[in-house]
């Protein structure tokens, strides 16, 4: 690894630059940053947008009820929490749980960035339309709304080898929005049958 520091020093030494960021207005809303958690050798990484109340409360990713609805979903896939890594776009919550704006993910991404080399996952979900549309570009593949591309494997290579994009509707929508709770969960079983396939579960 870089200088010759673990993945574990890697990754706290980023936890600490991000608990002291000031890189865009988010950091004066903030009671926590949400860095993420989870196995630092995940196959599986899992990337949301933004925290919410429950996440800024906690410093933790997914705490609240979109947390439970992802637990639910991880249970379809046959992944346990604690083999998978979760983090998001944005790691300060935007005020009033609004969308993180564009610049707001243009100053945070590169954290993430360095979330994805330290862990170097072979499947990358991304989870809503945010960020969909920054790990599809981000891997070169051609970002498209998220009612269009979810659910299907994208092949991409990363500089670690080849990674699967797999593109899923935000868990949230389950709670708001009627028939999505369908349309996530056999997502998730399009996913198992996927990681089932290449031997990761
Ligand atoms: S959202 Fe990201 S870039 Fe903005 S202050 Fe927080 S850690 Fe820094």
């Amino acid at each position: 690894m870089r200088g010759g520091l673990s993945k574990e020093e890697l990754m706290e030494d980023l936890a600490r630059r991000v608990a002291e960021c000031r890189r865009c207005p988010l950091f004066k809303h903030r009671r926590r940053v949400v860095v993420g958690e989870g196995n630092l050798n995940a196959l599986v990484m899992f990337v949301g947008e933004a925290p919410g109340y429950y996440e800024d409360l906690k410093g933790r990713p997914f705490v609240g009820a979109a947390g439970r609805v992802l637990d639910r979903l991880l249970e379809e896939m046959g992944l346990r929490r604690e083999e998978v890594y979760i983090g998001n776009v944005v790691k300060c919550r935007p005020p009033g749980n609004r969308d993180p704006r564009e610049e707001e993910i243009e100053a945070c991404s590169p954290y993430l960035d360095e979330q994805l080399e330290i862990i170097k996952p072979r499947v990358i979900v991304p989870l809503g339309r945010f960020s969909t549309r920054y790990v599809m570009t981000k891997f070169g593949l051609r970002p498209a709304p998220i009612s269009r591309i979810h659910g299907r494997p994208y092949e991409a290579s990363s500089p670690y080898g080849p990674v699967i994009v797999f593109p899923f509707y935000h868990p949230a929508v389950a709670l708001y929005k009627k028939g999505m709770e369908e349309a996530l969960f056999e997502d998730a079983r399009r996913l198992r049958a996927v990681l089932s396939e290449r031997g990761y579960i």
